[in-house]
């Protein structure tokens, strides 16, 4: 059967900040989309991570959408009207546009769209971040795909031993590459080195299926200036020819550095966490959750709760030991991003003008050699 699941995210609104949706929004979006998804979704789920709410649709519609894309921008839309009525922070925040215009990307909300042959036993994960940008997933992508330290399955398994596809975007320039393993292996860890700039937007296996869908849209849309602070969601397939769901969930087990935090200006671990779970206000660590779902003719099973078990535990302690480590350095670089990555860059624009008027050179700020030779004599 041919299907298409579509996951659309959006920040509409926080309470008291950039926490997590009031009952009553995250209700209101829910309610929304229940409504509308007769004859136009097989089914469908909506959660939160963060102040992020996304909402997983399957259909037969294909990606892109317009029908399924609108569906997901009213009922951001309605979501927002609750969350001005109630004075919540950010209110609609992601809806960049006044009005829909056939496809939800480059309005705000991010997408992850694969459209499928659905095997006997479908599954996959939704891994939906908060308070980091899409270049978050490069480390872990590449430790499912790439790293048979992390994944025994690369050499055990044929079709993952031959080698997936993946296609980054250069989010300056907007532009795509394919990178093939394991020819142009090295290519590609050249451009994860550096997640600010480089993105993964798909994995294909090597028999051309879509294993992996990340939102990217918005970064490629308003290339040129650096838009990267999108939190991203990603679907990726699992079992059988693709990474065991486990090996794709562990791919998350040693928290690693991302940039975002507070102000979206931090280097911070990303913490696994559980489903609809807040943000922190130990400034706002990034945050990951795992879906995980079955799908059979384009009914869900699921959400299960990747990151829920007691052992995931150790994971949240070790970022959140990790987060201090870092946020205890301050403000100083690598704690902090570099200048082009600030989120709040016109401030800190603002504060280097006026430093730069205060340098001198160096000999107008130095005694001249007469009044040198005075001191040393003096002395
Ligand atoms: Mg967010």
């Amino acid at each position: 059967m041919h299907i298409t699941v579509s996951a659309i995210k959006a920040d509409i609104g926080g309470i008291g900040g950039h926490t997590r949706p009031s009952d009553d929004l995250f209700e209101v979006v829910k309610n929304y989309v229940g409504k509308r998804a007769k004859n136009l979704l097989t089914d469908y789920y909506v959660g939160y991570t963060g102040d992020d709410i996304h909402i997983i649709m399957t259909h037969n519609k294909g990606i892109e959408n317009d029908k399924v894309h609108q569906l997901a921008w009213d009922a951001f839309t309605e979501g927002t009207k609750t969350a001005k009525e109630q004075g919540l922070y950010g209110a609609g925040q992601d809806l960049l546009k006044d009005a829909f215009s056939g496809n939800i990307k480059g309005l705000g909300p991010g997408v992850a769209e694969i459209d499928m042959e659905e095997r006997p036993s479908e599954v996959f994960c939704v891994f939906a971040a908060d308070k980091t940008e899409p270049g978050a997933f490069n480390f872990p992508l590449w430790r499912i795909f790439v790293d048979a330290r992390s994944n025994t399955g690369i050499l055990i398994n044929e079709q993952l031993a031959s080698g997936v596809t993946f296609r980054i975007l250069d989010v300056m320039s907007g532009k795509i590459a394919d990178l093939k393993l394991w020819s142009e292996k090295t290519e590609l860890e050249a451009a994860l080195m550096y997640p600010g700039r480089y993105v993964v937007h798909s994995v294909l296996s090597s028999e051309g299926e879509q294993i992996v869908s990340a939102s990217t849209d918005r970064l490629h849309n308003i290339a040129g200036t650096y838009v990267g602070k999108d939190d991203p969601v990603a679907i990726v397939r699992t079992q059988k020819n693709f990474p065991a769901t486990e090996e794709a969930g562990s791919a998350f087990n040693d928290p690693h550095y991302v940039a975002g935090n507070t102000r979206g200006s931090h280097h911070m671990p990303l913490m696994p966490v559980k489903l609809n779970s807040a943000a922190s206000l130990n400034y706002s660590i990034p945050i990951v959750s795992c879906l995980v779902f079955s799908m059979h003719n384009g009914r869900l099973t699921g959400p299960h709760d990747g990151f829920g078990t007691a052992d995931w535990d150790l994971q949240r302690m070790w970022a959140a030991e990790r987060a201090m480590i870092m946020r205890n350095q301050g403000f100083i670089h690598p704690a902090t991003l570099v200048p082009e990555e600030l989120e709040y860059n016109k401030g800190y624009e603002a504060r280097i003008s006026k430093l730069n008027q205060k340098f001198k050179d160096i000999d107008q700020t130095l005694p001249d050699d007469s009044t040198r030779a005075a001191r040393v004599k003096k002395d």
